[in-house]
């Protein structure tokens, strides 16, 4: 056994800050069901503001900042256009087909991409045989790809594409400061033509809990009621509020630093001889295959662990995710317990 913890499961393990916790202290709070907590409402308007959209909605997390969204955009029987590789898809326990009744049309993504022309060609239009579509989900960064962040010139020829269909566009914003951050880009021009962005705050921002939606002030008033639903109104949450302000006001420009540990690590198993192209993982998430290894994913994992490193396997991959818990030394004595682990 080892002292040591180096834990790159996810960014979602990261603590609040010793400022968060002072702050969720000082928080002024009231019932939010009633819109009564001002705490809230500050967190929301800021969100909304940062991506110039009219309104937000604070949610317990990212799951149900996307069911939510999906239920609000789409009545049931309605089919959703997303990607085969997408967390909503993959992830979210089918919540959008148990709870909003809907059937979705997976893609396959490449580079984190809905290919365009294939987007197109699975539009359908009215024929008898087809379910109504009612919208278009893209995720930025695309967590199944590496973490690769979706450019806004991108994000504009696929809103183009759904205003000219009368679909609605929602962006799984989950890392979308990691992916604004990488391109340089603000987060109001690279999510311009979404009609909602669901985004994290308890992953590299560093909140312990919540996630917000902005969109339209109609489409936030509706989604409230969703989240009602859902068994998401809560009362007092402005203690948790305040945690995602601090968020907001301090998390994201660090977030580059974690995008050069997450290099630093893929240079690192690329200079052990692993097959992998730094390249491909430009903000904070890396993929290892072990093609050319004797190990499984589990074995593997499970020689890390003795070695105090704890990662997560994703098909046939080892995925590690960096975060302000991991330090450079962290990345370091990682790339020596593999190193010791394969020669
Ligand atoms: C983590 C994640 C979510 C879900 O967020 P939770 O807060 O864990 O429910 C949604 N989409 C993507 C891309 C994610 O990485």
């Amino acid at each position: 056994m080892v002292d040591k913890i180096v834990d790159l499961r996810s960014d979602t393990v990261t603590k609040p800050t010793d400022e968060m916790r002072r702050e969720m202290k000082k928080a002024e709070v009231g019932d939010d069901v009633f819109k009564e907590d001002p705490t809230v409402s500050k967190l929301e308007n800021k969100a909304a503001e940062i991506f110039d959209k009219e309104a937000g909605l604070f949610v317990s997390s990212g799951t149900q900042g996307n069911l939510i969204s999906l239920l609000t955009h789409a009545q049931s029987g309605e089919e959703v256009i997303l990607g085969r590789d997408s967390h909503i898809f993959n992830y979210e326990v089918g919540g959008f087909a148990r709870l909003g009744g809907l059937s979705a049309r997976p893609i396959k993504e490449e580079k984190g991409r809905l290919p365009l022309e294939k987007l197109i060609e699975n539009i359908k239009g009215s024929d008898i045989h087809f379910p109504e579509q009612s919208l278009v989900c893209l995720e930025n960064t695309h967590n199944g790809h590496g973490g690769v962040p979706v450019s806004g010139d991108y994000i504009e020829k696929i809103g183009q594409i759904c205003m000219q269909k009368d679909l609605k566009l929602h962006i799984d914003g989950a890392r979308i400061f990691n992916a604004s951050v990488y391109l340089e880009e603000d987060v109001s021009n690279l999510c311009e033509p979404a009609d909602s962005i669901q985004f994290c705050l308890s992953k590299g921002l560093s909140a312990p809990i919540g996630s917000i939606i902005v969109g339209s002030r109609d489409f936030i008033s509706r989604a409230r009621k969703n989240r009602k639903i859902v068994g998401g109104g809560m009362r007092q949450v402005g203690v948790i509020a305040a945690t995602g302000l601090i968020s907001l006001d301090k998390m994201i420009d660090r977030l580059k630093k974690d995008h050069e540990k997450a290099n630093r690590l893929a240079e690192g198993l690329k200079d052990l001889g692993f097959e992998i192209n730094p390249n491909k993982f430009k903000t904070n998430i890396v993929y290892l295959s072990l093609d050319q290894m004797n190990y499984s994913t589990n074995e593997f994992l499970g020689l890390l662990k003795e070695k105090g490193i704890k990662a997560l396997s994703h098909e046939d991959k080892i995925r590690f995710v960096t975060h302000r818990e991991v330090s450079k030394e962290d990345i370091n004595y990682c790339l020596e317990a593999i190193d010791n682990l394969i020669h």
